[in-house]
């Protein structure tokens, strides 16, 4: 492919190697070639051989440019919603009382299972069309609603079919142990063993694996059954992940860390042993303000410990029917400032550089860097601390993945 140049941009290019907040770049200019960054840098600095050699122009005209957005913690693919649910709760029922009385998970479980591959994927496009129109060129999709092998490596087929016929990276998660399904009621290691030997090793031999997830909680599984479950998917070779300290210190955090996880979501009951796992792990702490929100819960996670340990901070949507019904990543980072008082160029870096490293992509995606894959978004912004001002406004200007201007 000829070589193609962006003039003219402020480039926020999230690099830490780049001096400055946001590794700001004014009157930056960004080379493409064969769908990666061949140059970066000031327009000023531009090689001659290289301004000669190009085949295309396109001016930025004073635009801001990110990294493209990445979403590193969805449940996108599921069938149905929960707005019922929604409404019983705000009666007064509470998330635990919910899933306990076999509502919940189990009802989008159901839903899910009576759900074809093309109504699973035509429900899951229409969620993901909002966050690719603010910018986003990656996203995590996990199972875990089918809870049985066939509607697992269904959803997983789903996902990767969303990454083919969409602009957008897809990585997948299997999370087979996200809750415990009917016909395994009161074996909950039977289950464990279940998808240890049988559903992962069929999703990992389609190739529908790119990590292992799983959630640890009360209404979850136990420590000990993560740990089985994990010592499975490393045996496979696949890195682990985990839904950790939402409602309660399971120590999940700290198996996390153990297992050296590319990361630990969720992390409001997070206490110091959980925060030095993960620093020691080199795992990325991914905090989901939309699930905080929706559940109405009060108690934060420890940012400031986190900042402290130096553990990389991601943000995501969790987009799911029963916690948080969200699909603006935009609005994540809102709420990662006023809720968790991140400040807007953490919460970038939460939906950039370290989304990319908790996908196992920040060798190639995540920032505005030479040899990585040229995805960026370029806005109609005066500053990049706007991205986490303003409810309800989008200023994406356009969205480039792999060097190609994209239209969802
Ligand atoms: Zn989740």
């Amino acid at each position: 492919m000829a070589m193609e140049l962006w003039l003219g941009g402020r480039l926020a290019t999230m690099d830490p190697t780049v001096a400055g907040p946001y590794g700001a770049i004014e009157d930056g200019a960004i080379a493409v070639e064969d769908g990666r960054i061949a140059w970066i840098g000031r327009t000023a600095d531009l090689p001659g051989d290289l301004a000669r050699r190009t085949a295309a122009r396109h001016d930025l005209a004073g635009r801001w440019v990110t990294p493209g957005l990445i979403d590193c913690h969805t449940h996108i693919v599921h069938g149905g919603d929960r707005a019922a649910e929604f409404e019983l709760r705000l009666s007064g029922a509470t998330y635990e009382e919910i899933a306990r009385a076999g509502g919940g998970i189990r009802s989008t479980v159901t839903a899910t299972r009576a759900a074809d591959e093309d109504t699973l994927f035509a429900q899951a496009r229409a969620r993901l069309r909002p966050l690719l129109a603010e910018g986003v060129t990656a996203v995590e999709i996990k199972s875990g609603y089918g809870l049985d092998r066939e509607t697992e490596l269904r959803m997983l087929r789903v996902a990767r079919r969303l990454g083919r016929e969409l602009p957008v990276t897809v990585r997948t998660s299997f999370l087979g142990a996200h809750a415990l399904p009917p016909e395994f009621d009161g074996r909950a290691d039977a289950y464990i063993d279940f998808l240890s030997a049988e559903v992962l090793p069929a999703a990992a031999a389609d190739g529908l694996v790119d990590a292992v997830d799983a959630f640890c909680e009360r209404i979850g599984f136990t420590l000990a059954q993560t740990r089985r479950l994990f010592e499975a998917a490393t045996a496979r070779g696949l890195r682990v992940r985990l839904h950790a300290e939402q409602l309660s210190d399971m120590k999940g955090a700290v198996l996390a860390g153990q297992f050296k996880a590319l990361s630990a979501d969720h992390l409001e009951w997070l206490e110091a042993d959980g925060v030095a796992a993960l620093a020691a792990g080199g795992s990325v702490a991914v905090l989901l303000p939309g699930a905080f929100y929706f559940l109405r819960e009060t108690r934060l996670p420890p940012v400031a410990a986190l900042r402290q340990a130096g553990v990389p901070i991601a943000i995501a949507t969790d987009c799911n029917p029963g916690s948080s019904p969200v699909t603006s990543l935009l609005l994540m980072l809102s709420m990662a400032c006023t809720y968790f008082r991140l400040t807007p160029a953490e919460a970038l870096a939460g939906v950039t550089r370290h989304a990319a490293a908790v996908l196992d992509l920040a060798a190639s995606h995540g920032t505005l860097s030479l040899g990585k894959a040229a995805d960026f978004a370029i806005w109609e912004i005066e500053r990049p601390g706007e991205l986490a001002y303003r409810v309800g406004f989008n200023p994406l200007y356009a969205t480039v993945r792999a060097g190609r201007p994209t239209s969802a």
